[in-house]
């Protein structure tokens, strides 16, 4: 399960396949990560700093944190893609084809100055994110979506 959380500076990524329990997340910073609650993860109720220290302590690689720089990142479902708007400047996309088997990722792509930012994960979560809430199957042949699955 791959999901994203965000507050107004930073977004927060995590892959519940790669989490082994350590729970060094949940004593570092344990207003955020509250496995009593539902969701389990809520970055507006401690401060960046604690939350981005304590993410950086997980031994799994299974949460990671970029900062949002002002991009929203959103699903538009009609075009089979995932976009990212600086204002209304379209700075970045992540497409997928649909068939019967489900929804493959084969394009992602940020604009140059742009990169570096961590647009481009958030995308291709966004896309994974929201197959897995539909209950679809999702792959991908583009490598870099791939490399994100992994
Ligand atoms: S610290 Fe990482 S591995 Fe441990 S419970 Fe939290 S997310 Fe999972």
């Amino acid at each position: 399960m791959h999901r994203l959380y965000e507050n107004s500076d930073i977004v927060v990524f995590w892959n519940s396949e790669k989490c082994f329990h350590a729970k060094k997340c949940v004593t570092g910073s344990p207003k955020t990560f509250d496995i009593t609650r539902k969701p389990w993860i809520d970055v507006t109720l401690a401060d960046n700093a604690e939350i981005w220290q304590t993410i950086e302590k997980c031994p799994s690689g299974a949460l990671g944190v970029v900062y949002r720089h002002g991009i929203d990142v959103i699903v538009d479902l009609d075009n089979n893609r995932s976009v990212a708007y600086d204002g209304k400047l379209e700075v970045g996309e992540c497409d997928y084809s649909v068939s019967e088997k489900g929804w493959t990722i084969y394009h992602t792509e940020v604009r140059e100055e742009y990169g570096g930012k961590g647009i481009a994960k958030r995308l291709v979560y966004k896309v994974i994110e929201t197959a897995e809430k539909k209950h679809v199957s999702i792959g991908a042949t583009c490598s870099y979506a791939i490399k994100v699955m992994e």
